[in-house]
């Protein structure tokens, strides 16, 4: 129980559920928004409604766009036959950063993961292997994050893929085992595309 109008504490307990944000930043950033002009307020909440109402997957890669298919599966230059295969979409921001990858992605959404309950058919495997028999694909490269889950989704995948014939590679890790893609520097990630090996 707050002495603050509902409003304010409506917004307070809004504020609070987003990660990291614990009672007295939300406080802060709600006194905040509070302050600012009514232009800028709104213009906070249509920027929020805008991702809810706006963000799809694409149906073709499953990366989050505005567009579909995405700006990336739509760009003629890029290789059609190597697919870069990432848990999320961080992960493609990442390996897109680096600017040295020129073929196109398949965004999974998570990792096998029993501990979580999290099995193959939760993630887009399926929809990875209906794109490889239905689309000319030469390589396929996995980049799945160096942890236990994205170990055991490798391993699921190389099983399921290696007898359609299709070139397997998996990027070195020069990132340290434990990490993530996401968090790597571009640097790092490009020497561990480019040093990819044959599985
Ligand atoms: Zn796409």
């Amino acid at each position: 129980m707050t002495l603050y109008p509902k409003p304010i504490d409506h917004l307070i307990e809004a504020l609070t559920r987003l990660p990291g944000i614990g009672k007295k930043t939300a406080s802060r950033l709600a006194f905040h928004i509070l302050r600012s002009s009514p232009p800028e307020a709104q213009e906070l909440a249509r920027a929020i409604l805008d991702v809810k109402e706006k963000i799809r997957l694409c149906s073709i890669c499953f990366n989050l766009t505005d567009e579909n298919p995405c700006r990336i599966c739509q760009e003629d230059r890029r290789s059609q036959g190597i697919l870069c295969v990432v848990e999320g979409p961080n992960d493609l921001m990442a390996i897109e950063n680096t600017g040295t990858f020129n073929g196109r992605y398949h965004v999974l959404h998570g990792a096998i993961s029993p501990l979580e309950g999290i099995g193959p058919g939760d993630i887009k495997i399926k929809e990875l292997i209906d794109r490889l028999r239905g689309e000319t694909i030469s390589e396929v490269i996995l980049a799945t994050n160096p942890t236990v889950e994205g170990g055991a989704t490798s391993l699921y995948l190389v099983d399921l893929i290696k007898p359609l014939g299709i070139r397997m590679t998996r990027i070195a890790y020069g990132i340290p085992m434990g990490s993530e893609i996401e968090y790597s520097d571009g640097i790092t990630l490009s020497k561990a595309l480019e040093g990819r090996r044959e599985i």
